[in-house]
């Protein structure tokens, strides 16, 4: 290929041929960054990007499954499965394999023994685990897991007391962790023998409950069943009197719940003690140990069954069947770090509102959902429960999962009449909240013990921080819990790709970082976080303008960072997440289209000049607005310059320092082999001359977008000359491709098809002008 220059001095158009190739000299980098692989790689990886995964048009969720794919390391699952049947063991192997005949008692579980407080008795059975240091952090315990139970019990059985929650447990932590009681509370726990200070308090509530509930005398219900604790704990040891006096002060649940209503969360929140975290996993029903998937054990499809099972699979893109066989309510085993439990958080936590977003979800998995959040979530601390049917199809989702939830009075419904898509869905959630904090949930989730309190505890500490618990894997073929591995990041590679990452050993070593260490990260995977409420709105919430799903997660992760917050994974809050191979839902455009618009908005809004690095890693055609229509920006513009957010530069440097993220693919100098000069830009015109690596002029890069540019001037084709316009990153005819034989302006979309690239690319290396 011919290059027609004009050469200084003579002022005459001077033909150089490039005999071989042009060469990237790069001086300053003191390396060839240009190859023809590189040159064409950001087409493979798009290419490689539409292939993988298994919803192959999907090129944000290509990095969103690694958790099954390449974090769940086979030989370290193994590896631990020691440590993770002991922890099942630990957490599971003092479940009654039967429910004990005599029920007319509250059963206290402590540390093996159980000890029976006669009780009227029950057919409903709660199971509530936990940890606590001491006898004081015990009988709060004990206290909290009574009021948590009968709120439980209420909800399924009456609908009453709700409201009582957030009294009784504010009660129940009340700040008497003091010295004094602390030595006291030893010597109890000498003579219980608790070798481990470990509570396990079985709680036994009568049947009929329901009816009875209703009538206001029974309100005392609560306080009935306390009473008897603490008679119980009074007959242990008659020594305590001082401590029995304490729980003994308490008033009328339902009473305390109306002046706390009556009062502001700031009014609550006064206690400033500590407890450690509760592990609650309450049932209405007992549990049976050889159900299937009990305990988060793999279940297998009957012989006679599968058939049934692959039919129904693409009902949810995971293993419907099975999911249908598992309580709804079944025990997961308890994943956390061995810390975990013994983590000290607030008393006075805010309270969450938690939001499930749905659309056409299967019905056993929503209702998992639900119960593993009613279940293992401290009761004062879950405000409500959101569900948004963002315009579902399915029938048993409309009257019938009203009917089901009217049970849980802290489960609200809220039907949006179109199909708004997650991100809409999500904010439409939030405005409903009445919980100080927003958490988001995915609608086939299960919460594992004491999943709730280490999230809020993050937040209670620096309102800023958005933190998501560890995702773990429920298998979508055997509905199996599984462990994930310590230490992932979240992170994104271009073009904006989310994935997950290891902390480097060194990393962890140096820093001796602990694996229940709350992890920082530059990007959320957005299914599952916790987050202030008036710090969602501070920020403006999600950008509206982002349609369906996908995007979403790298907007408010950007959002977060460079407005002033952070991002945080915090290892002992573990929710497991089944990773569906498809969506069960439909796209009302095409999904790709839809999540490559929405990631173009992002990256004008918060990517500064970093965009072209989006756009330069295969998406060059989204630049043409003739076909992509991406919206108005102006608000998010607006609230970024409001809200006075760093830039994306700052955020490379401080919180993504790994990213590799040139702002250019290439600079340098621009070499002839054949006449062993370089080319220089100089008074408007194009010659070579001889090389200098400190002359300015003859300093130029190649751009993500395929430019050859010095300043504002990029290379164009012009016949059979080369000159130098403005260069605009919307028009094709700037764009170059490298090969190693020289350089071939491409002049049209790359990315059309690679038949017509390829022709592309040889009908103007053919015409060798
Ligand atoms: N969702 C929704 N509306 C939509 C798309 C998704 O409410 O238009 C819900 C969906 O039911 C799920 C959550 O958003 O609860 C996240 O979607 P999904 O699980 O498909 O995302 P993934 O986990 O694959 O990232
Ligand atoms: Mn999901």
């Amino acid at each position: 290929m011919n290059i027609v220059c004009k050469s200084r001095g003579s002022g005459r158009v001077l033909a150089f041929v490039f005999i071989a190739s042009v060469i990237w000299l790069l001086f300053d980098i003191a390396a060839l960054r240009i190859s023809i692989d590189e040159a064409n790689q950001d087409l493979k990886e798009r290419e490689i990007v539409l292939k993988q995964g298994r919803r192959k048009d999907n090129v944000e969720d290509v990095l969103k499954h690694p958790l099954q794919k390449v974090n769940i390391d086979k030989r370290d699952f193994l590896q631990n499965s020691n440590r993770f049947e002991r922890k099942v063991d630990q957490v599971y192997r003092k479940w009654p394999k039967a429910r004990p005949e005599n029920q007319s008692k509250v059963n206290l579980n402590v540390n093996g023994t159980i000890i029976s407080i006669p009780e009227k008795i029950n057919e409903t059975k709660a199971v509530i685990y936990g940890k606590v240091s001491n006898i004081t952090a015990n009988m709060n315990k004990i206290k909290a897991a009574v009021s948590g139970q009968t709120e439980a019990n209420l909800h399924v059985k009456a609908h009453l007391l709700t409201k009582a929650l957030p009294a009784v447990q504010e009660k129940a932590h009340p700040s008497v962790l003091k010295e004094k009681s602390v030595k006291k509370v030893h010597h109890i726990n000498d003579t219980l023998a608790m070798s481990q200070n470990e509570v396990r308090v079985d709680v036994g509530l009568q049947k009929n409950l329901s009816n009875e509930l209703l009538k206001p005398a029974e309100r005392d219900k609560p306080k009935n069943i306390l009473d008897h604790a603490v008679k119980h704990v009074s007959a242990i040891n008659k020594t305590k009197p001082d401590i029995i006096q304490k729980l003994s002060e308490l008033k009328d649940p339902a009473e305390e719940a109306l002046q706390v209503l009556h009062s502001t969360s700031v009014q609550v929140r006064r206690s400033g003690g500590h407890h450690k975290v509760m592990a609650l996993d309450v049932t209405d029903r007992p549990r049976d140990p050889s159900a299937v998937g009990q305990f988060g054990q793999p279940a297998s499809v009957p012989r006679d069954k599968e058939l049934e099972s692959r039919r129904r699979w693409s009902e949810g893109f995971f293993n419907v069947f099975l999911s249908e066989q598992i309580p709804i309510d079944r025990a997961i085993p308890d994943t956390r770090p061995r810390i975990c439990s013994e983590n000290l958080v607030h008393d006075d936590l805010p309270s969450t509102s938690v939001i499930f977003c749905f659309v056409d979800e299967v019905w056993s998995t929503l209702l998992r959902s639900v119960h593993s959040v009613l279940n293992r979530s401290p009761p004062h601390l879950l405000k409500e429960i959101i569900l948004v049917d963002d315009c579902s199809t399915k029938d048993y989702l409309k009257e019938q999962l009203d009917v089901y939830m009217s049970q849980f009075p802290k489960v609200r419904i809220i039907r949006l009449k179109e199909r708004q898509g997650l991100i809409r869905a999500r904010i439409a959630g939030a405005s409903a909240a009445t919980g100080e904090v927003l958490t988001f949930l995915d609608s086939h989730v299960e919460c594992n013990v004491g999943w709730l309190e280490p999230l809020l505890e993050r937040i209670y500490l620096d309102r800023k921080k958005v933190v998501c618990p560890v995702i773990e894997v429920i298998s979508d073929k055997d509905m199996s819990y599984m462990l994930v591995d310590n230490f992932q990041r979240g992170i994104f590679r271009w073009p904006l790709v989310f994935g997950w990452s290891a902390l480097p050993q060194e990393y962890i070593r140096k820093n001796q970082v602990k694996d229940s260490d709350p992890i920082r990260c530059p990007v959320m995977a957005g299914g599952l976080f916790s987050m202030d409420k008036s710090y969602f709105y501070e920020l403006g919430a999600y950008d509206p303008g982002l349609d369906v799903w996908g995007g979403e997660n790298m907007e408010i992760s950007f959002k977060i960072w460079m407005c002033g917050g952070e991002i945080e994974i915090i290892p002992c809050s573990r929710v497991g997440h089944i990773f569906r191979g498809d969506n069960p839902y439909k796209f009302p455009k095409n999904r790709v289209k839809t999540v490559e618009r929405n990631l173009a908005r992002v990256a004008e809004v918060w990517l500064d000049d970093y965009k072209e690095l989006f756009y330069g890693h295969g998406y060059h055609h989204l630049l043409d607005k003739s076909v992509t229509e991406i919206g108005n920006l102006t608000e998010q513009i607006e609230l970024r310059k409001k809200l006075e957010c760093k830039s994306f530069k700052w955020y490379l440097e401080n919180v993504y320092p790994d990213l590799d993220a040139p702002l250019v693919k290439a600079e340098g100098l621009i070499f002839n082999v054949g006449t062993r000069k370089c080319l220089v830009f100089l008074n408007d015109v194009l010659l070579f001359d001889k090389c200098e690596h400190t002359n300015k002029s003859q300093h130029f890069s190649y751009t993500w977008l395929r430019m050859l540019r010095q300043n504002t001037s990029c290379f164009a084709p012009q016949e059979k000359q080369i000159i130098m316009e403005p260069c605009d990153s919307t028009k094709p005819h700037l764009r170059w491709m490298h090969k190693s034989k020289g350089l071939v302006s491409t002049a049209q979309n790359l990315f059309s098809r690679d038949s017509t690239i390829d022709r592309f690319i040889n009908e103007w290396w053919d015409r060798k002008y």
